[in-house]
């Protein structure tokens, strides 16, 4: 088998097959291990007990998130896996913190220490590791079926090639525009090697959602605005919080321009609870949480996004309004 790619997603593929008896050759753009927008980053994992009420709960909130476009089975079988495959990890010796009362936290991974847990787990189980080895094409049968794929060796300056029954395209996806830390080397060549041979695709207008981030920003993380401001050019507020665009129910307004800001809506002492539930800036805040930061964005979705009757003809406040004196669904999210 054949995996291209050395992220999370073909890690795991390249250990699951040489696990079951396959010969596997894992070629990477760059050093596995580093490379892809796992590896630079911290993630979140959706890591939840098995216990039906739990896992009920969890999905609901999700499909809440998502507006209901998730598939039920594709949530279940992306739980179990996350649960098996974050136990393994757990095995293998990745480090989790522990809560207070000694109990393993696994939902969140930090990058760096788990591709490179993962470039190890890779190589013990007897995948060739082909790194800075960028494929080029997928090689056709007769048939026009997928028989392999070639591609160049950096280092070497010369070309590889492998015939394979089974590629695995893991290449990540195409999100170098974003500058984000380590989407670098994700031009999208899975995608056009994959159309090249024919393939057909689904599910490609949920690929490609940038986040809001700062034109000076190299971390386009949209954590930091969960709990930012966002007001009209004339002021006038748009939302009290990120998630509350698509809540907002007044007529259309596609294309205005919106101002955003991290001044916190509340500054009391700081609470670092939940997402979007971070109220305060304390001095020992980051700069760049601390400092206003003023961005703009486009409004371009049809969807309405303006600010709800109590704030509509206002102009924008020299404070952020109180959670008192907002209505009580706002409230309930500044809160
Ligand atoms: C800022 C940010 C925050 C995120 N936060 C989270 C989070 O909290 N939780 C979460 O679950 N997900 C998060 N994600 C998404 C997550 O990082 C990706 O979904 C995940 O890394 C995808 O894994 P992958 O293996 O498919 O691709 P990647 O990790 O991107 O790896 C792709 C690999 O393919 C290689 N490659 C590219 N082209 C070629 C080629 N032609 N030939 C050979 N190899 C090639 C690259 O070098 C790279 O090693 C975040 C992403 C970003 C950018």
């Amino acid at each position: 088998m054949l995996v291209l790619g050395g992220g999370p997603a073909g890690t795991w593929a390249a250990v699951s097959a040489a696990e079951r008896g396959a010969r596997v050759v894992l070629a990477d753009k760059g050093f596995c291990g580093t490379s892809g927008s796992t590896a630079a980053a911290g993630t979140g994992v959706w890591y939840v007990d098995p216990t039906p009420t739990d896992r009920e709960a969890s999905m609901a909130s999700r499909e809440k998130l998502g507006g209901y476009l998730q598939d039920r089975r594709w949530m279940v079988r992306t739980l179990d896996l996350t649960f098996q495959q974050s136990n393994r990890l757990a095995e293998w010796g990745y480090p989790y913190p522990v809560d207070d009362h000694g109990k393993s936290q696994r939902n969140s991974l930090q990058g760096p220490e788990y591709m490179r847990l993962m470039r190890k787990r890779t190589k013990q189980a007897g995948v060739t590791v082909l790194d800075h080895s960028p494929a080029l094409e997928l090689l056709l049968d007769e048939a026009g079926a997928v028989a392999g794929a070639s591609g160049l060796r950096r280092q070497k300056q010369d070309r590889w090639t492998v015939r394979a029954k089974a590629v695995v395209i893991a290449t990540g996806g195409c999100a170098f525009l974003s500058k984000t830390l380590g989407s670098n080397v994700l031009t999208g060549d899975g995608y056009l090697m994959a159309a090249e041979a024919g393939a057909e695709f689904s599910s490609m207008e949920f690929s490609n959602p940038y986040a809001i981030s700062p034109a000076f920003g190299s971390v386009t993380k949209t954590l930091f605005y969960g709990w930012a401001n966002f007001t009209y050019e004339d002021g006038s507020w748009c939302c009290i919080q990120r998630r509350s665009f698509r809540d907002c129910p007044s007529p259309a307004s596609g294309g205005r321009s919106m101002r955003g800001s991290t001044r916190p809506t509340r500054t009391s002492s700081c609470t670092c609870g939940p997402r979007n539930r971070i109220s305060s800036c304390p001095s020992t805040a980051p700069e760049s949480i601390r400092s206003r930061i003023v961005f703009r964005l486009r409004c371009d979705w049809k969807a309405p996004c303006v600010a709800p009757a109590a704030f509509a003809s206002s102009t924008r406040p020299a404070q952020p309004p109180s959670p008192g004196s907002m209505p009580p669904e706002m409230r309930r999210r500044a809160n």
